[in-house]
């Protein structure tokens, strides 16, 4: 299989979907590389790194010339979808909940498109799962923000000039974001809590170190759907979860919240009211920014400053790490690849195989994946 990889195009990406460890990968196994030039120079690979891991190294037009697949970050842009041989095959992450037109599209333009957001959540997908390849970075980072940002220090010190208290860091959604937000928070010294709606987290919460706070009523228990994830939780409950939160909240320096509900806006957790009551110099970041954001005052790629609150809506924080986020999603496009190619490693995506169910959104010239059709129907 002939495999391109573009520079990605979208306004602040800096990752890229290969390294030279995969291509190294690809290439011994008989698969051929194409990189467009320069596509790695924001996550810190040189083209001579590409070239001596055996890829092609060459323009646009060249890297796409006979490719049998594209593998990305991003959905390419417009320009770029328009290049695209037809029947190539193209994994990146296709925002896939919002992908309706998109998906005819690329439907009509005879383009097999696999959402990586859509690898299901199975044990044999976890190496290729890029949703928590990336949130773990980015939860990691969202703490090295946080401690940038924040005019006082995250461990407590006794000097003999004084003590500094230790911060006091709230992490609101315990998936995987979350529960590294809280892992690095502590590793700096934080005292940590956390909440989520989902019961199993409070295990998870517990035994990293942090405080569980959250409203454990009946609705709680139910909270978590078949795949794993948060099920949009009712007026009531937000209104007993809001109580609770706004007296907590008052008393952080730091909050990172992470909570997402796949397919639909990022639920409000944090009021401007409730800012109202946090310290000047605290600090608030919303890794839901992409999404609406988690608290009300989030403008996405801005630091907002509110009453001396300092709320940043960083929408790429695996992008503000860019070698690693891309080391970890080449390496799941790599776990992904033998599902792509048949035994001659020829192109030959194994469409009956759960995992492409999961993922394809389209095939041969139609639009597959049911959460679309029925979206068109
Ligand atoms: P996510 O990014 O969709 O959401 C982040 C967190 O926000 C979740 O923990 C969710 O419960 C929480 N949340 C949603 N609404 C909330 C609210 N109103 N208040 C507070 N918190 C709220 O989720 P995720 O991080 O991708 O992972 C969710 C779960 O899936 C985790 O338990 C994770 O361990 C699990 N998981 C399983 C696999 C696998 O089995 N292969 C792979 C990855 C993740």
């Amino acid at each position: 299989m002939r495999i391109a990889i573009l520079k990605e195009r979208h306004a602040g990406e800096t990752r890229v979907a290969a390294t030279p460890d995969t291509v190294k990968k690809f290439v011994g196994a008989g698969h051929t590389v194409a990189i467009e030039k320069s596509a790695g120079l924001t996550a810190s690979v040189t083209d001579d790194a590409y070239a001596a891991a055996g890829a092609e190294m060459g323009t646009l037009a060249a890297t796409l010339k006979g490719a049998d697949a594209l593998f990305s970050v991003q959905m390419p842009d417009e320009a770029t979808l328009a290049k695209l041989p037809k029947g190539i095959l193209l994994v990146a992450h296709l925002d896939p909940h919002n992908a309706g037109p998109r998906a005819e599209a690329l439907a009509k333009a005879g383009i097999d498109a696999l959402a990586m957001e859509f690898v299901p959540r199975i044990s044999r997908a976890q190496a290729m799962d890029a949703l928590s390849s990336q949130s773990n970075l980015a939860g990691y980072r969202a703490i090295i923000e946080a401690a940038y940002i924040y005019g006082r220090a995250f461990p407590m010190m006794m000097t003999a000039a004084g003590t500094v208290a230790p911060a006091k860091a709230f992490i609101m959604g315990a998936g995987v974001a979350g529960l590294q937000a809280i892992a690095t928070a502590r590793r700096l010294g934080a005292v940590v809590s956390a909440t989520d709606v989902r019961p199993a987290s409070k295990e998870q919460v517990a035994s990293l170190g942090a405080k569980f706070v959250a409203v454990e009523d009946e609705e709680f228990k139910q909270a978590e759907t078949a795949g794993g994830y948060a099920k949009q939780m009712s007026p009531e409950y937000q209104a007993k979860q809001a109580e609770l939160v706004a007296g907590h909240i008052a008393k952080q320096d730091i909050v990172v919240t992470t909570a997402l509900i796949p397919g639909r806006p990022a639920p409000k957790l944090i009021t401007k009211a409730m800012v109202e009551t946090m310290k000047p110099g605290s600090v608030i970041i919303d890794l839901a920014a992409p999404n609406g954001g988690n608290c009300e005052l989030t403008k996405a790629d801005e630091v907002v400053t509110h009453n001396g609150v300092m709320i940043a809506g960083f929408s790429n924080l695996p992008g503000r790490l860019a070698a690693d986020s891309s080391a970890l999603y080449a390496k799941n496009l790599a776990n992904l690849l033998p599902l792509l190619v048949g035994e001659d490693g020829a192109k030959a995506p194994h469409w009956d195989d759960e995992i492409i169910q999961g993922m394809a959104l389209t095939k041969g010239g139609e639009v597959v994946h049911p959460s679309l059709v029925k979206e068109s129907a």
